[in-house]
């Protein structure tokens, strides 16, 4: 199956209020352009110098989703177009990336990744942390951030009881946050799901899959 194949597939899979990423990571731009010409909009790439690089050769209708893990001396590279940052998970880099935003006259969307893995390797913060940062006064003063919603990456695992009980933690930590009133945090996204468990992340409630290789092929 072709690229845009696979892609109308997905998509047509999806019901309609969980938002498509598709994840172009490693991929050529003549890849990405497949996908764009049957209509896709929102691309994920978990290298910022890679995500510049086709911004700048790409339709500039394209919202760029930043997936991977973030260091703060990059953030400056991608704040002048970047649409969505998934992974924050510090308060350190959401200071870095307010004031980035603010240099390039912008707010910024984040999303805060939760650690729900048994891996240590997957980064993200535990529950205690994510409390400590949405109440800190530094946090509660940033004017060019808003913090959209959640992400998290499951364990890898084909234990799909595993799975589900991951993407059911972070679904209710979302679900808590629900009444909180900062002005930053409006929280609407919950980015759960990728090619080998996107099905399980909506029935457990995600609004925004992150799909490669079933759409571009293996890496
Ligand atoms: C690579 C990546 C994906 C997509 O993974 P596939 O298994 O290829 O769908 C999703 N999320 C993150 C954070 C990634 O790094």
């Amino acid at each position: 199956m072709s690229i845009s194949q696979n892609l109308l597939r997905i998509k047509s899979s999806l019901p309609e209020e969980v938002t498509l990423v598709a994840v172009s990571k490693t991929k050529p731009i003549s890849d990405l352009m497949e996908a764009y010409e049957v209509g896709q909009r929102i691309f994920g790439e978990n290298k910022i110098q890679e995500m510049a690089e086709k911004w700048e050769l790409m339709p500039k209708d394209i919202q760029w989703h930043m997936i991977g893990h973030v260091q703060t001396n990059k953030v400056k590279f991608m704040a002048p177009f970047v649409h969505l940052i998934h992974g924050v998970d510090s308060l350190k880099l959401l200071e870095e990336i307010n004031k980035q935003a603010l240099k390039n006259n912008r707010i910024i969307d984040c999303l805060l990744q939760i650690h729900i893995a048994e891996e240590e390797t997957k980064f993200g913060l535990d529950q205690d942390e994510l409390n400590v940062l949405l109440a800190s006064p530094t946090f509660q003063k940033m004017k060019n951030i808003r913090v959209v919603g959640l992400m998290g990456m499951a364990t890898f695992t084909n234990v799909q009881n595993q799975i589900k009980k991951e993407f059911a933690y972070l679904k209710s930590i979302f679900d808590d946050l629900q009444p909180l009133n900062i002005e930053q945090c409006q929280l609407s996204t919950l980015s759960m799901g990728m090619s080998g468990d996107y099905q399980l992340a909506i029935a457990c409630g995600s609004t925004m899959v992150r799909i490669g290789s079933s759409i571009f092929g293996g890496r």
